[in-house]
């Protein structure tokens, strides 16, 4: 662990050096605080693939299109195109695979960055598109990314919802809107697994659904904009109702992206929070969201990155958001490798012994170990409503590491707590 934070540390340095070379227009204190509607004449298509070279243009729906496919054919030996699916107007979403082929390269953990799931809010688009180039440009001559690439794969996604972002049409995104093409709001309809409601699932979501099924992300995050805060589980509940098993986990790694982002600028990142980190459900509650679906459903512990105030940012504001978050963004690719054990998993120190179940999730049959000779092991839902009492007498078995083994198989899946007199844990059932 040590020595891939001295490898952070190097990356930092290089992408300093590398923004510095870029001079800084306008400066940072000619930001607004304030959300503003963009000035229209600053919104700027890039018509070809060449036009982009600056990163000050949004491009074109082909000319997206063309950019991803001339990575793939430029770096054929690095990466590779998904495509999740087309979406209901028949638009590609694709999602650009990284990943160095060699022996061991799926014993790499994956990660995956998704962006603009909400048609305007447009920053998070173009700043994954300049990563993917960052990424694939820097391999073999910048040794911190490429020790990055070689340890983890990297899926990018840079336009999840590309109907609503060309509402327009294809050559402008002066017209593009939050829903999908059916007027959806994509992000309050994944599955709930907090409020199962028999709810009809969304075209672009059931191909994100069977997408992130197929793969084996441990780590994730969804840009958005219109705020600048690092949004982390759980969206349904406030920290104070059900904390995520890893709120504090989070609330490090949220900090390490916003203080990285404010060496850049130490005026961003403050509109919802002091340290610009918020539990989902402590800025407002919502159902629906790919958060929740992800990190409850998934083993894939994801985060909501609010990445600009504004979610349309005039084109001569593109590069300067790159400076400000680029840095954060690669590093925040980087904490897959310091992640908790393994998402559904909490030990809660009680009185003696400290309670533990595995395997955890689990699919039915469970053994719980660290329980008191002689007393009750309560199974309640995530609300503490107590659904069933388990006797230990005669299956603890006479030794220090008190063990019981217990089958969960007739219990719908979901978030549960196992209540002993030693202390309290939480099981996922699958
Ligand atoms: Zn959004």
């Amino acid at each position: 662990m040590k020595r891939f934070f001295a490898v952070l540390l190097l990356i930092s340095a290089t992408l300093v050096a590398v923004a510095q070379q870029s001079p800084l227009k306008p400066r940072p204190d000619a930001f607004p605080s304030v959300k503003e509607t963009p000035d229209t004449k600053s919104i700027v298509m890039a018509t070809t693939v060449e036009e982009m070279t600056a990163w000050d243009r949004y491009p074109t729906y082909p000319v997206y299109v063309e950019m991803m496919h001339r990575w793939v054919e430029r770096y054929p030996e690095l990466c590779h195109m998904d495509t999740i699916g087309t979406s209901l107007q028949g638009r590609l979403i694709l999602s650009l695979y990284i990943a160095p082929s060699t022996d061991d390269d799926l014993y790499r953990p994956e990660f995956f960055y998704s962006s603009t799931i909400h048609g305007d809010e447009l920053t998070g688009y173009i700043m994954m598109l300049r990563l993917i180039d960052t990424l694939l440009a820097s391999y073999g001559t910048s040794p911190e990314l490429t020790a990055l690439l070689n340890s983890t794969r990297i899926s990018i996604n840079p336009l999840a919802n590309p109907d609503g972002t060309y509402w327009g049409g294809d050559n402008s995104v002066m017209a593009s809107r939050r829903e999908n093409a059916n007027g959806i709001d994509l992000n309050r309809n994944f599955p709930n697994p907090f409020a199962p409601v028999a709810k009809s699932i969304p075209h672009e979501n059931q191909l994100m659904i069977a997408y992130l099924t197929a793969h084996n992300f441990r780590l994730s995050a969804n840009l958005h904009g219109g705020s600048e805060v690092m949004n982390y589980p759980w969206d349904s509940f406030t920290l104070e109702e059900n904390p995520h098993p890893y709120a504090e986990w989070w609330q490090v790694v949220g900090r390490r992206f916003v203080d990285t982002a404010r060496t850049v600028d130490n005026t961003r990142f403050r509109d919802v929070s002091q340290d610009g980190v918020i539990a989902g459900g402590d800025w407002y509650v919502i159902s629906g969201g790919r958060q929740d679906y992800v990190n409850y459903y998934l083993d894939c512990l994801e985060m909501t990155m609010e990445v600009s105030l504004q979610k349309i940012l005039p084109c001569e504001w593109l590069p300067y958001y790159w400076r400000l978050l680029s840095k954060s963004l690669i590093n925040y690719i980087g904490e897959i490798h310091s992640l908790p054990n393994s998402i559904g998993i909490e030990e809660v120190e009680g009185g003696k012994r400290r309670v533990e179940c595995y395997p955890n999730p689990t699919t039915g049959i469970v053994t719980v170990t660290g329980i008191e000779a002689g007393t009750k092991i309560e199974l309640l839902d995530f609300t503490g409503r107590l659904l069933h009492t388990y006797s230990s007498h005669q299956a603890i078995k006479p030794s220090d590491n008190q063990t019981i083994t217990l089958d969960l198989s007739s219990f719908v899946p979901g978030l549960y707590l196992l209540r002993t007199s030693s202390g309290t844990a939480k099981l996922l059932k699958r």
